[in-house]
């Protein structure tokens, strides 16, 4: 059967979802609903163009020099790039052996057996950190927090390369008792990076175009301070930190 990707658009330049220059492919579909969601156009699966791996390789295949001298690669973020296994494996497939830097924006929320297909054709994760307490995770996202927490302990065993996204959400994920409960499941893992995401109202306009309701309307982005200071306490732990907006 020929494996087909529902692809929603592309990023040939990107310069932030990894290392190096990327180009970065934005897939549909995701397992959960953020309140924040700044691509709430990829989630349902709707508004996208099918691709076979092959098709998809040809296209990032001329910019394998900006790949070879920035140190970039590929990225496969959306949505959830997770939905779709059986096409990421088989392009990742195609990437490594063209020797191209593979990475897979994720949230994690998925089964052992597809990270098993995914560990040895993914050169890095790069995962969100939703929330930590079970009830404001399901509130967040409409999903369950324990089998992301218990996946990414998995994928460390097995020593995947791991960065953290850690959306920065005032009133939310920067509570005292949320940065507390980071700190502590941060230490029971291994990871390279975390990066800092400022909360931001810039897809705003997506919720509204699709006439869904916007519930965190009059959350405002967090201060420089407090996204300082978030910064600072984790890179005490010996932690590297990084902010990207
Ligand atoms: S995991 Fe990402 S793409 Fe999915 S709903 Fe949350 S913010 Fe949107």
């Amino acid at each position: 059967m020929t494996i087909k990707g529902k692809i929603h658009s592309f990023e040939t330049f990107g310069t932030l979802d990894g290392p190096g220059i990327r180009f970065v492919i934005f897939m549909e579909g995701c397992p959960l609903r953020c309140l924040y969601c700044h691509n709430v156009d990829m989630l349902d699966m709707k508004d996208y163009k099918d691709m076979t791996p092959e098709q998809l390789f040809k296209k990032i295949i001329p910019y394998k020099t900006y790949f070879q001298s920035s140190g970039g690669g590929v990225t496969l973020s959306g949505g959830d790039p997770i939905m779709q296994p059986n096409f990421v494996v088989k392009f990742f497939t195609l990437c490594k052996q063209e020797g191209i830097h593979t990475t897979i924006d994720t949230s994690c929320f998925t089964t052992k057996e597809t990270l098993d297909r995914l560990i040895p054709v993914t050169d890095l994760w790069m995962i969100s950190l939703k929330h930590f307490n079970e009830t404001k995770h399901l509130k967040l996202t409409g999903q369950s927090n324990k089998p992301i927490l218990e996946n990414i302990r998995y994928l460390s065993k097995k020593k995947a390369n791991i960065r953290f996204r850690y959306m920065v959400l005032p009133g939310w994920t920067d509570t005292f008792f949320n940065l507390r409960a980071l700190k502590k499941f941060l230490k029971t893992v291994r990871f390279k990076l975390i990066e800092l995401l400022p909360y931001h109202t810039h897809g705003i306009y997506k919720w509204e175009h699709l006439g869904l309701k916007y519930k965190l309307k009059g959350t405002k982005p967090p201060s420089e301070n407090s996204i300082r200071k978030i910064k600072k306490m984790l890179e005490k732990e010996g932690w590297k930190v990084m902010i990207n907006e």
